[in-house]
């Protein structure tokens, strides 16, 4: 059977998943071009930021995967026809990479790494308060692919941690909370607050200045899902008014983030170039195979996209 894999990226970015898909799905086709000859015969396809019309051009096609985890792009296209079911990715692979991420900035606010680093910039040689991570609550909010691994790594390390969900939990370690309810505490009670949500209508713009009057002042902001969660103003007002301690972004609303932008030379922000969890083609394309063979099978697939809730 032929596969399609349909992106308007092109260049090495792109080069690289054919093999790889092609080594995870030997037995079928991967193909790159849709023509009037094979397009009838397409039933599956594998997207990463498709071109509009792509999936639509394909009468047959019954099921498609993503390349990503975040499927905004996908849901804000209103020509991919709606009744095609499609699953996202979700790689545990780049869950285990992102826990890290999560654990090094944790470890980075809390141990004041970068209070040391401008201290060696200025050759002083100082002692900076210690806390022990009994005395520093961290809390996710997200519990999904991202979210569970990094909340067991972190609760591992032995900080008290508080989890956040649309829908309530319960995991070893973890205090699991949801609802409105559940977001107040951890905003008041979180010395360091990880969003790891899926960006959605009820998520977007969820960290602004109404929120981040809830946070303690001495609490620093993570956020490694989607620049779309933050208000920026409110949270340079938040970080300039001493509302916040600091603010550790890898995700912006505008990628690469502009040159002029005030994040780049504030003294409380933290910049990462939306490297928390990089796909990894090798282990990105079993999970695609294992999925689409599920499908294929009639076998039930892995993290179908619910289009009513947004994730
Ligand atoms: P996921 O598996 O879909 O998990 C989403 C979690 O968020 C679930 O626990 C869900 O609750 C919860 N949630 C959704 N809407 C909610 C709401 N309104 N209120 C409270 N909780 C809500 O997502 P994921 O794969 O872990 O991805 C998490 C984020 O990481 C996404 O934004 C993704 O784009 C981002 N990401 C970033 C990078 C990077 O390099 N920076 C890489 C990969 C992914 P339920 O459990 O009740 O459903």
């Amino acid at each position: 059977m032929q596969i399609l894999l349909a992106s308007k990226v092109s260049g090495p970015e792109f080069d690289v998943w054919v093999p790889a898909l092609q080594q995870a799905l030997p037995e079928h086709s991967i193909v790159t071009e849709v023509t009037a000859e094979n397009c009838a015969d397409i039933e599956v396809a594998i997207v990463y930021q498709p071109l509009k019309n792509t999936l639509s051009a394909l009468p047959n096609l019954r099921f498609f995967h993503t390349l990503s985890a975040g499927i905004n792009g996908i849901l804000e296209d209103s020509s991919i026809p709606t009744e095609i079911p499609f699953a996202r990715l979700a790689d545990p692979a780049m869950a285990d990479t992102m826990a890290e991420t999560a654990l090094m900035l944790t470890l980075m606010a809390h141990r004041n790494a970068l209070g040391y680093i401008q201290q060696q910039h200025n050759s002083v040689w100082q002692a900076l308060p210690q806390t022990p991570a009994a005395d520093v609550t961290v809390s996710i909010l997200g519990l999904g692919n991202m979210g569970i691994k990094t909340a067991k790594l972190i609760a591992g390390i032995g900080y008290p941690t508080l989890g956040w969900s649309r829908r309530q939990k319960t995991l070893d370690t973890i205090n699991c909370l949801s609802g409105n309810d559940g977001l107040l505490e951890i905003l008041h009670q979180s010395d360091i607050v990880i969003n790891l949500l899926p960006l959605t209508t009820e998520t977007e713009g969820l960290f602004n200045k109404e929120t981040f009057e809830k946070m303690k002042s001495t609490a620093t902001f993570i956020n490694l899902a989607r620049g779309g969660h933050v208000v920026e103003e409110d949270l340079l007002s938040a970080l300039n008014e001493g509302t916040l301690k600091h603010a550790m972004l890898d995700v912006f609303n505008v990628e690469p983030l502009p040159a002029d932008h005030a994040f780049w030379h504030h003294a409380k922000v933290t910049i990462l170039p939306h490297i928390a969890a990089i796909t990894d083609p090798k282990t990105a394309s079993a999970v695609v195979a294992q999925n689409i063979t599920a499908f294929l099978r009639g076998d039930p697939v892995a993290h179908i996209v619910d289009r009513s809730r947004e994730y």
